[in-house]
């Protein structure tokens, strides 16, 4: 295939993995027939954006640009495109294109496609080679599908990270049918963390919140949880065993699960969304008693994805942000490292004009 017409765009990447992030100058396609061009105006800050930058997961290719919570304006479509015009506000999360054929992806599950899909960033770019480039960046190229509507009610910047930390709480959530009369429990105040609390109130259910930072608990009481464990205290984890229906776990480093699984009902499901660097070790008695489900979740497709941000536009949700400059980046990620996330960066990418 030859190689399509580029033109380029500013965008800040990380040479390798102990290197910091800098500015530099990427090409992007020229829109095909069926492609939307977007003026990216905020992309939020995912604590996976580190973990690639960092190669903690393995498999970065470099130089990487992250950045998968992506709202912008957009600026040209292609001849066939239908779902846009100029000058509509769009958003782009953590996939831009999957096989379409295969059984997850044609029941709209396309962040499990079979064949592979291609993630916003660090996946081979079957239009360009080297690996797709994501949202730290001016101007991104993709395909109508895998573009979603933004609901004009609610402010854009708090709506980026929707798109990832939204997603990823909302589908486990309704996958696992959380409502009115069970009670759930969200493992890390974090950028998931705090939407998993928001979604989880808003679904009906009963809320608490476990976090390694006692100062968070003012927060997370505003934010939905009706209650606050603080994870560190043997006594008040203690006092939750035996009690929960589900509880979504979105910590971002090594931590016991089993002391979660312990705080399960019968039946009860502890899910993982978050994806630690090293494996981390499940005993059995904690399962086999009381018949107790551990699963993961990856993000959502995009039907669901759309279906959250429109949930989202009539109920008036969005995420607490915190804007930060695009130079600002590396500190940012020195700050996620210390939990210090009130609860997610946000970059305003006419900074890097
Ligand atoms: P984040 O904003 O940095 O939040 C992570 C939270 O985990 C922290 O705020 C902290 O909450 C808690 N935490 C951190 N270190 C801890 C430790 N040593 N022990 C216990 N708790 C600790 O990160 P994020 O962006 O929400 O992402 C969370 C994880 O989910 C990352 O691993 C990310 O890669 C992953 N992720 C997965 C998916 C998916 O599809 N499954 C999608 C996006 C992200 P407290 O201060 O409240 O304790
Ligand atoms: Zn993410
Ligand atoms: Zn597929």
């Amino acid at each position: 295939m030859p190689k399509p017409i580029c033109y380029s765009t500013k965008a800040y990447s990380a040479g390798s993995a102990s290197a910091k992030l800098g500015a530099t100058t990427i090409d992007r396609r020229e829109p095909g027939a069926m492609d939307v061009q977007i003026q990216i105006l905020f992309c939020g800050v995912c604590h996976s954006d580190l973990h690639t930058a960092r190669n903690e997961w393995g498999g970065t290719m470099y130089p990487a640009v992250p950045g998968h919570e992506i709202v912008g304006r957009v600026t040209k479509v292609g001849g066939s495109v239908t779902k846009f015009k100029v000058g509509d506000m769009a958003g782009v999360g953590c996939l831009v294109d999957s096989c379409r054929r295969c059984p997850s992806c044609r029941e709209g599950l396309e962040q499990y496609c079979e064949t592979g899909m291609v993630m916003t960033y660090n996946s081979p770019d079957p239009h360009l080679g080297g690996p797709t480039l994501g949202g730290y960046s001016q101007s991104i190229v993709v395909t109508q599908d895998f573009v979603l509507k933004i609901p004009a009610n609610l402010e854009l910047a708090a709506v980026a990270p929707l798109l990832c930390a939204g997603i990823t709480t909302y589908s486990p959530l309704r996958h696992w049918k959380v409502g009115p009369g069970q009670k759930v429990g969200i493992v890390g105040l974090g950028g998931l963390g705090h939407m998993g609390v928001k979604f989880a109130r808003a679904f009906g259910a009963r809320v608490v919140l476990f976090t390694t930072s006692p100062g968070k608990t003012q927060d997370a009481l505003r934010l939905g949880a009706h209650e606050v464990v603080v994870s560190k205290e043997e006594a008040q984890m203690q006092a939750q065993a035996g009690s929960f229906d589900f509880i979504l776990d979105a910590v971002s480093a090594n931590h016991d699960l089993n002391a979660y699984l312990n705080l399960l009902k019968r039946d009860g499901t502890l899910v993982l969304v978050g994806a630690p660097e090293k494996p981390m070790s499940i005993g059995a008695f904690p399962l086999i008693f009381r018949r107790r489900s551990f699963a993961g979740s990856l993000i959502g497709g995009l039907p669901e994805t759309q279906e959250m941000l429109d949930f989202c536009g009539k109920n008036g949700i969005t995420c607490d942000i915190e804007k930060i400059r695009m130079d600002q980046i590396n500190e940012a990620y020195e700050r996620m490292l210390k939990s210090d996330v009130k609860y997610r960066f946000v970059i305003d990418m006419a900074t890097l004009r």
